[in-house]
């Protein structure tokens, strides 16, 4: 767990109590990415995804897992100073819970509902392109 700049930072948002939660963090560091973490085993699993949630059904998108924050994190806005891991600036820019379908190894599968962000998401494992690899997809609902 790696959360630092934490304490400066301004709470936002409130779980939804029995589900757990997502957030999606955009970040301006010194690559501009998102930061997707869903809640699970008591910590956000993260990745970083450089272009962006997808939002079509059948779009996919890069996504390169990164460490694990702790829960707090999910809450997190605010500026992490230069010379700290992730510095640069942090906003919510999506929040909300999720349903859990399936959590295997290469494989997991989500339903989203958020203020933005609704539906069906999968990662899958993309081993081709390396470790910490995945790709991000909007399924087609229903
Ligand atoms: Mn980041």
């Amino acid at each position: 767990m790696n959360d630092p700049g934490y304490h400066a930072g301004k709470r936002t948002g409130k779980p939804a109590p029995g589900l757990p939660v997502f957030v999606v963090q955009e970040h301006d560091a010194r690559t501009h990415h998102f930061d997707f973490r869903l809640e699970h085993g008591g910590v956000l699993k993260s990745w970083a995804v450089p272009r962006g949630v997808p939002t079509t059904p059948g779009e996919r998108r890069l996504a390169v897992e990164t460490e694990d924050h702790s829960l707090e994190f999910a809450h997190f806005e605010g500026t992490i100073p230069e010379g700290e891991y992730g510095a640069g600036t942090v906003r919510i820019w999506d929040f909300g819970h999720f349903t859990e379908e399936a959590w295997e190894n290469d494989r997991i599968e989500v339903v989203l509902e958020g203020k933005k962000l609704h539906g069906r998401y999968v990662f899958v494992r993309f081993k081709k392109a390396g470790e910490n690899q995945w790709l991000l997809l909007k399924a087609r609902d229903g």
